[in-house]
């Protein structure tokens, strides 16, 4: 979830929304491509400079991934922004041009090319917090966006989350018999001729 849409949930807790409110995700469009032969590059990743590309992975290098020739490539922040508006067709031929530059793979055909545009899909400059813990209100914060825009991010987020609920929790106290607080089954419902 980004800090934008984090920010209507967070109505009852004010100071964590302003948080996230100073907060800005910025787009990318993604290209997914398939080739019908595996391309002649010896990396399965890499981050790309001087291109409108700024990182591009072999999906089937990835853990449990099919053996298929995939590709998904990431415009940079920069290009994306500035393309935000285009046809996905027009953004999916000109990454597809600027994956073959990287790979010398211009005379490959794809036989599957799509681009799909992430509006709010990374946050440059990442609070490095962890997370957020209003511990009056028992409400916490976490997401990639306050560490590094990446699923580790996302990860470390949410264990530094749970460590501040843990933490937190010694300090709660629970009634010391809850099931005394509970009306008896009688008090539950009213009986037909209680609701005249
Ligand atoms: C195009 C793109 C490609 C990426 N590729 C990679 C990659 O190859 N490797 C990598 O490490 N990272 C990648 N990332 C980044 C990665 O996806 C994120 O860092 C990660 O998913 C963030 O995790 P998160 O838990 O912070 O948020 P999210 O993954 O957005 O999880 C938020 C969850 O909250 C749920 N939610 C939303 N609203 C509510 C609500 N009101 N009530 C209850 N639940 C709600 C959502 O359904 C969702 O499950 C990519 C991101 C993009 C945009």
């Amino acid at each position: 979830m980004t800090p934008e849409q984090c920010v209507p949930l967070l109505a009852e807790c004010e100071a964590l929304a302003a948080v996230a409110r100073e907060v800005r995700s910025s787009p990318c469009w993604a290209l997914m491509a398939a080739f019908p032969q595996r391309l002649a590059v010896d990396f399965d990743a890499a981050f790309v400079e001087g291109s409108p590309l700024a990182w591009i992975a072999r999906n089937a290098s990835k853990p449990g991934r099919a053996d298929a020739e995939c590709w998904v490539a990431h415009a940079s922040t920069e290009w994306s922004q500035a393309h935000l508006e285009d046809q996905a067709e027009a953004i999916a031929a000109a990454l597809l041009q600027a994956l073959a530059r990287v790979t010398n793979a211009s005379s490959i055909e794809p036989v599957y090319a799509a681009a799909h545009r992430w509006r709010l899909a990374r946050v440059l400059s990442p609070r490095r917090e962890q997370c957020l813990w209003d511990g009056d209100a028992r409400v916490g914060v976490c997401g990639d966006w306050l560490v590094e825009s990446r699923i580790e991010g996302a990860y470390a987020s949410g264990v530094a989350l749970a460590g501040r609920v843990l933490a937190s929790a010694r300090d709660w106290r629970l009634p010391a018999r809850a099931e005394t607080a509970m009306p008896a089954q009688g008090e539950l419902f009213e009986s037909p001729q209680d609701t005249g």
